[in-house]
């Protein structure tokens, strides 16, 4: 692999003597490594070739299969996710009470993979804000947060900058900052034709801003986890250093075993891929010392669904009562957890360009459509009526095609899609007709190899 000079330079003086191993590694095979949820169990075990150190429920794979062609990746039992970055969940372990209720903010956050990683940590009685201002990396981000199944999500489009009103709101906010992407030459040879020292000096500038408007977000006493996947100083020390002088806040040490193989730096901990099994990678997190808590107050600005709607739905979830429901001026229904009102009115009134919550369906006459949304939910009712499929049902499924399976014998209705016990999506019987409620947008586009 050819390296840009500049950069060469700037890593020997990094890694002095490492150097040489530092380069070696970038020949070597990216690891292929898949984070389990936590909360979509499937029957079939991980072929596994080792552990992530820092993530329990995370395992390389001896080689990359195609993932399209897993029913299971398309019902949310895993994220592909590089290994290095889920540290992350490590830091906020280590810094934060997960077991109490937490308003939590992914201020760069497309396509999702650390808001995957933050839902799981993350019990029922918390609420993640993934936000992400490229208006065209929104898609992905709702996708993968709705298959990953966790209910109390909102996704939001902003400029960090313009969060003013949400001072002081979150307990965490993660910043996983867009950068120069050293970190990222073996995985992704593109990153290495962009960089330049120019560019390194442009991220430095654009991340400070971020940092800026993420530090204001954060309640006193909360935590801010800043992140790049890239190795200079300008990007990670400084910025970390620079954050400790201009806002109220002050680094935690991390306590990391050594055979981890991570690199601990003045302010935050450095992954070189010649010393762990992952890509390069910078993390560092800061509490804040002062400032003023936003207290969550105020009403959802939606209409609430009639009683007689509610009792419609409530065969649909399996603890229904724990939602109230609204209704959106376009007829869909959103299920909002009831013991977080006040925070989604105050995300509601804060941000415009956003989503409203778990939109699980809605009312066509008397007649209850269920979302794709509620499908891949973990909150779903978990005795509605399903098939499980095999494997070449189930991409079939996921193709929008006729099915092998005889489904003439099931009553008519609504109809689950399982694979290894995990929803896929709706179906409806209607005569001899089964009519698919998988979105288009998520078919399957590929050829499906016999
Ligand atoms: N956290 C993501 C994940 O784990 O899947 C990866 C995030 S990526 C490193 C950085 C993100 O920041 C990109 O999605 C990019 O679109 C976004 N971004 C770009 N410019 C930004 C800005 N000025 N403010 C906030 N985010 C920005």
């Amino acid at each position: 692999m050819k390296l840009p000079e500049a950069f060469s330079l700037q890593m020997q003086h990094i890694l002095g003597e490492e150097y040489r191993a530092f380069v070696e590694s970038l020949a070597e095979p990216t690891p292929v490594t898949i984070r389990l949820n936590n909360r979509k169990k499937t029957s079939e075990p991980v072929i596994t070739n080792g552990n992530v150190l820092w993530h329990r429920n995370a395992h390389y794979l001896a080689e990359r299969p195609v993932f399209t062609l897993d029913p299971a990746f398309h019902a949310g039992a895993y994220y592909v996710q590089e290994a290095s970055s889920m540290f992350v969940a490590e830091a906020i372990r280590q810094t934060v009470d997960t077991s109490k209720s937490l308003r939590v903010m992914d201020l760069c956050a497309a396509p999702g993979g650390k808001s995957t990683l933050l839902a799981s940590l993350l019990n029922n009685n918390s609420l993640l804000v993934a936000n992400e201002v490229i208006k065209s990396r929104i898609g992905v981000l709702k996708e993968n947060l709705e298959k990953w199944g966790f209910p109390n999500y909102i996704v939001s489009n902003h400029d960090p900058e313009e969060m003013i009103d949400l001072e002081g709101f979150f307990d965490v906010v993660l910043t996983d900052a867009p950068c120069s992407g050293e970190g990222l030459f073996r995985k992704d040879p593109d990153a290495m034709n962009e960089w330049s020292e120019n560019s390194v000096q442009l991220c430095s500038a654009r991340q400070k801003r971020i940092l800026q408007a993420a530090a204001m977000l954060v309640a006193p006493g909360g935590i801010l986890c800043y992140s790049t996947c890239t190795y200079n100083e300008k990007e990670n020390e400084l910025n970390a250093q620079w954050l400790t002088q201009v806002a109220d806040f002050e680094h935690i040490k991390l306590q990391i075993p050594a055979d981890w193989g991570i690199v601990e730096k003045k302010y935050g901990y450095q992954f070189f891929p010649h010393k762990v099994r992952g890509e390069g990678f910078y993390i560092s997190v800061f509490r804040k010392t002062r400032g003023e808590k936003q207290e969550a107050r105020g009403k959802i600005k939606l209409n609430r669904l009639p009683q007689k709607k509610i009792d419609v739905l409530k065969e649909w979830l399996e603890i229904p009562n724990a939602f109230e429901y609204y209704e959106k001026p376009d007829g869909q229904i959103v299920a909002i957890p009831a013991n977080l009102s006040n925070e989604y009115s105050v995300i509601f009134r804060a941000l415009h360009k956003r989503s409203s919550g778990l939109e699980i369906g809605q009312f066509k006459g008397t007649d209850f459509i269920p979302s794709h949304d509620l499908a891949l939910s973990t909150v779903i009712a978990k005795d509605l009526p399903a098939v499980e499929l095999s494997k070449e049902d189930a991409l079939k499924f996921l193709k929008k095609e006729n099915l092998g399976v005889d489904l003439s014998h099931q009553p008519k209705g609504w109809l689950l899609a399982h694979y290894q016990g995990l929803n896929l999506g709706f179906m409806k019987l209607i005569g001899d007709r089964i009519n698919n409620y998988l979105p288009k947008e998520w078919r399957i586009r590929m050829e499906i190899p016999e």
